[in-house]
């Protein structure tokens, strides 16, 4: 049986599959139990050993955001509460204390992982995922295997394309980021900045897009915006990898029906690709389950 964790700063999810990926049991926990008090390293491995009970895992993963290295099983740089494993072995001490041998990679590499081998990446040679969220996740599928080039930054190329030079400062040291547009958080603020009624507001989005749907012209400029952003980013991500398939996941897919179509026929016209339109772009199978799945089923690095 295998386990997969899929480590988020609010919360993460457990899963445990069968050896076809079969889902046998799932539960997302809270992080902020893991803090009350001692190692929040030892705190997550016994809530995982809680989780599996007397079921005998063969293999695990461990996805979280921030530059983990899957070849030394250490997270090397992460803002937030995953910088507490900074300087642990994280491979080493889930295999350690569940007597099974673990991957630990970044969870957008994860997501990909989940969707090429059992959800919309299905069949594809060469994939790239891209996860709207609090951040912008990125990560590519090539040929068949998980790209991860000189780890921890292989293929994390989407969320950290500058798109505008003169833009806000970003953690990664660039300017003006695709992350700081097209990620859930960089919609919210651009909808908050432009129509202040959504100002007070914690679900903005699901908000916006049925006031939209109600008055497009009112408010189609901040989704124009944002669509002409996310399609710059994708065509970028096309003419850097050459996927066959471009998987959109995240939070921001539930309403994919407002402004994907769109999307794709800006990248149709954009992107370089012969003949136009060949790459494939499709939304998350697996939703906020990708993760945990792709975990569990990683292969190891070499
Ligand atoms: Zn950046």
């Amino acid at each position: 049986m295998r386990i997969g964790i899929d480590f988020g700063g609010t919360n993460y999810k457990l899963g445990l599959f069968s050896s076809e990926g079969e889902m046998l049991k799932f539960e997302e926990r809270k992080v902020l139990d893991l803090t009350l008090e001692g190692d929040l390293l030892l705190n997550l491995i016994d809530s995982v050993k809680e989780f599996c009970g007397e079921k005998k895992i063969t293999q695990g993963g461990f996805a979280t955001k921030g530059l983990v290295n899957s070849f030394t099983g250490m997270l090397e740089e992460d803002i937030g509460i995953a910088n507490l494993f900074s300087g642990r072995n994280i491979r080493d001490e889930f295999s350690k204390a569940l007597n099974a041998p673990f991957v630990v990679d970044n969870d957008a590499r994860a997501y990909a992982w989940g969707e090429w081998k059992f959800g919309a990446g299905s069949g594809s040679q060469s994939m790239v995922c891209m996860t709207l969220g609090t951040g912008l996740g990125c990560a590519l599928i090539l040929d068949g295997k998980p790209f991860r080039g000189s780890d921890p930054v292989g293929g994390l190329l989407g969320g950290h394309i500058s798109i505008d030079r003169n833009g806000p400062e970003c953690v990664c040291g660039n300017t003006g980021c695709l992350e700081f547009y097209c990620s859930a958080t960089g919609l919210i603020k651009a909808v908050k900045d432009e129509f202040t009624e959504f100002k007070k507001h914690d679900d903005v989005l699901p908000l916006y897009f049925e006031e939209y749907s109600r008055n497009k012209k009112k408010y189609e400029k901040v989704l124009k915006e944002f669509n002409n952003n996310l399609a710059i980013g994708i065509v970028n991500v096309i003419h850097a990898y050459g996927p066959d398939t471009i998987v959109i996941g995240g939070g921001v897919i539930k309403s994919a029906d407002y402004f994907l179509d769109d999307v794709i026929s800006l990248v149709n016209k954009k992107a370089w690709t012969v003949p136009r339109g060949k790459v494939k772009i499709k939304t998350s199978k697996l939703g906020n389950k990708a993760a945990v799945i792709g975990a569990a089923f990683l292969p190891k690095p070499k």
